[in-house]
């Protein structure tokens, strides 16, 4: 038996997740860092502020505030755009931004800054990764990406809820440089917001303050997203993308984000490898934790022609990725409101081979005198085996009804990707479950 509180033991699971990242091109070289001190010297404050995303929409504002001085009421040296980098943009955005949007940021010297996070903890801080005017490269890949959160706690960005995944990458890092450099001046903070997101403007124009005010250029100029499309094509000659991560849930949700989204992968089969290796960590850990709602997005990729080179990358990556057998606790605490709030205890017992980490499987849920269970039956593409020593009581309404913690507890394996962590609320959570369970 192995334990966490052994040193040795803890270095060889840090070397099987440092293995399992690097194999997925999560370790790289550190980004440049510029201090904050020196972004606040840089210049005076400016008065506008352009939140800039990559995408169609905040580019089409960009495009057209530089190159039509009719629609705007201030001057460029007074306008600075910022983008915060969640680490894996698609490439072909990339590609577009660097060869259009940064030779015409340069050509009217306007002030370019870019930022990612440094850490999972806002304690953590950002690092300002580029400052200028004449801006020749994008440097979005940070420290720490939202992928490196994602296999850290082995889990896929959340589709309910507003976008939490941005909120918490993007929204903190662009709040602390606006708030550094524009020192305690008013501002006025351009989003892009295309004609049809009415009810999204006036939710941020609730975080208005005396020295903030929102504004939204496309509502405002009355243009969707085909006629920013239509900007942006006159302008560069070229369609523009939209932005996202290579793995981002809500691409995945309508039947023609899929179709994109499956096309994208086709043409950049790392960016699929990412995305399924993600999901394939998560829902060994939760079945019910894929990419897209209620199915999986191996199942879309296994049925899509032209996937095979992804496909093949897949299983090569199962194949040489060191794998942990992991102890997963998980607490359902009903709310008033009918649904739960979950809380979850992951701690990796071994590392090694697939084939190892099966056997210890077997050896602990043998002794234990647990069942092996094989796969999820509302996931066909789910063969997980799982040794369940405690689970979810069957009569779940009537533990919800009495307002009753439940629980369950299963050992498995997976890649070495994810990190043991306990949650905040699980220990007391956990105890609750106990309790009762005891008590039945
Ligand atoms: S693109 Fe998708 S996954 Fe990435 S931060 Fe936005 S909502 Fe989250």
């Amino acid at each position: 038996m192995t334990g966490v509180l052994d040193p040795a033991v803890d270095a060889e699971h840090q070397w099987a997740l440092d293995q399992a990242r690097w194999l997925l091109g999560l370790h790289r070289r550190q980004p440049p860092s510029i201090p904050l001190e020196q972004v606040i010297r840089a210049g005076p404050p400016p008065r506008v502020v352009l939140s800039y995303g990559l995408g169609v929409d905040s580019s089409a504002i960009a495009a057209r505030l530089l190159t039509d001085p009719s629609v705007r009421d201030f001057a460029l040296e007074d306008l600075v755009l910022i983008t915060a980098g969640t680490g894996q943009e698609w490439p072909a955005t990339l590609d577009l931004v660097s060869r259009h949007m940064l030779p015409l940021l340069a050509r009217h010297r306007v002030r370019y800054v870019q930022v990612t996070r440094r850490g999972p903890t806002e304690a953590d801080g950002v690092d300002v990764t580029a400052d200028s005017r004449q801006p020749d490269q994008l440097h979005l890949v940070g420290r720490w990406t939202l992928a490196d959160e994602m296999f850290d706690a082995g889990t896929v960005p959340r589709t309910c809820g507003d976008r939490l995944c941005s909120q918490h990458f993007k929204a903190f890092a662009l709040d602390t440089v606006i708030a550094a450099i524009t020192q305690g001046q008013p501002y006025r903070h351009l989003i892009g917001y295309s004609a049809t997101e009415l009810s999204r403007a006036k939710r941020d124009a609730r975080y208005n303050t005396d020295l903030r005010t929102g504004e939204y250029p496309l509502i405002t100029w009355n243009m969707g997203r085909a006629q920013a499309q239509l900007l942006l094509e006159q302008t560069f000659h070229e369609k523009f993308c939209k932005s996202a991560c290579t793995y981002c849930p809500f691409a995945l949700s309508t039947e023609d984000g899929r179709a994109a989204t499956v096309a994208q992968f086709i043409a950049e089969p790392h960016a699929g490898l990412l995305a399924l290796a993600m999901e394939f960590s998560a829902t060994c850990l939760n079945p019910t934790q894929g990419l897209i709602n209620s199915r999986r997005l191996l199942t879309l990729l296994k049925q899509s022609p032209g996937t095979e080179q992804m496909l093949a990358l897949f299983t090569e990556y199962l194949a040489s990725v060191p794998w942990a057998l992991y102890d997963v606790r998980r607490t359902f605490s009903p709310r008033v409101d009918g649904r739960f709030n979950h809380a979850r205890a992951l701690r990796i017992l071994d590392t090694g081979s697939r084939v190892a980490m099966h056997t210890q499987l077997r050896t602990r849920a043998q002794a234990a005198h647990a069942a092996i269970s094989v796969g999820d039956p509302r996931f066909p593409d789910d063969q997980h085996p799982r040794a369940w020593m405690r689970r979810r009581d069957p009569v779940d309404h009537a533990r919800t009804a009495a307002a009753v913690t439940d629980a369950e507890h299963f050992l498995t394996i997976a890649p070495a990707t994810a990190s043991s962590k306990t949650g905040p609320a699980f220990p007391g959570a956990w105890r609750n479950a106990s309790q009762l369970h005891l008590a039945i």
